[in-house]
């Protein structure tokens, strides 16, 4: 990432399930960048291929995953995001289950991902908003092959990024849970101070809550976002009041999702096919 001469710290079998054309799976390399800390799978051919399998199966905490990025979303936009008129990219969106539960909050969300059908996601495309208020990445970055890149094609869409990723230990070891050698999936890890390279190569500031959240902006942080970042459980608080604000606006029968809105587009859409049909 930085361009400093890597070294292998260890290999490790990918399941061979990944690879059923090739027996015996793969073996991965993983190799430290000396610089900037950087860990990456070096060359995983057998990445793409992986996640139209059944292996994303495997990932039981997705859902569990999905809601807790969506609660600091939420908190991270503050007592803004209960108005609709944040708009939030979900890049690399998968099966868009968080866009689904922001927009149900109420968030305008928009998906995006080029490799899955999201199968919760309905709603306008991406394309129809010019910038975001915020982009995310909900564990995304793990499956970079290209970080910088796919940063800044990010940051090309909002001014601001959030993104999960683990902090690996000082000392990776091949046991460490997030390798997932099960999967093959998990090729990029970074360090603090990997993220800070990437700030320092797009021009962006950053902060992170050095273990899971970590945000950059091309528009400088704010002391009170830098705060909802560092320290995650305020975020998370605060999404917690906002849900009990929603329960009570809803049982006063306000609704501020965008859920039935959504659900009359996919209505429009179901009934202009079937008169299309009919001509
Ligand atoms: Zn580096």
């Amino acid at each position: 990432m930085c361009r400093s001469a890597a070294s292998e710290i260890f290999s490790f079998d990918v399941a061979a399930a990944v690879a059923s054309d090739v027996p015996g799976g793969y073996r991965a390399s993983l190799s430290r960048c000396p610089t900037c800390s950087f860990l990456f799978v070096a060359d995983p051919v057998w990445l793409e291929g992986s996640f139209s399998s059944e292996l994303n199966r495997l990932d039981v905490g997705s859902v569990d995953r999905s809601l807790l990025v969506a609660s600091f979303v939420r908190g991270l936009l503050g007592r803004r995001s209960r108005r609709s008129s944040w708009s939030v990219l979900d890049v690399g969106g998968g099966d868009g289950l968080l866009t689904r539960v922001l927009r149900d909050h109420g968030i305008d969300c928009r998906w995006t991902d080029p490799y899955c059908e999201p199968a919760y996601y309905v709603g306008p495309p991406a394309d129809g908003v010019a910038r975001f208020d915020l982009a995310v990445m909900g564990e995304v970055a793990l499956h970079l092959t290209n970080p910088i890149e796919s940063f800044r094609e990010a940051l090309s869409r909002s001014d601001r990024l959030m993104f999960t990723a683990v902090v690996p230990p000082e000392k990776v070891t091949v046991d460490w849970w997030y390798l997932m050698p099960s999967t093959g999936q998990h090729v990029a890890f970074y360090p603090t101070t990997a993220i800070a390279e990437i700030a320092r190569r797009l021009g962006a500031d950053w902060c992170s809550d050095g273990k899971f959240f970590h945000l950059l902006s091309t528009t400088g942080i704010s002391r009170a976002l830098r705060r909802r970042v560092e320290h995650r459980e305020l975020s998370l608080l605060a999404a917690e009041l906002y849900d009990v604000l929603g329960l009570l606006d809803r049982a006063r029968g306000r609704q501020r999702s965008l859920t039935t809105k959504d659900q009359a587009a996919v209505e429009a859409a179901v009934h202009d096919k079937l008169k299309g049909t009919d001509d």
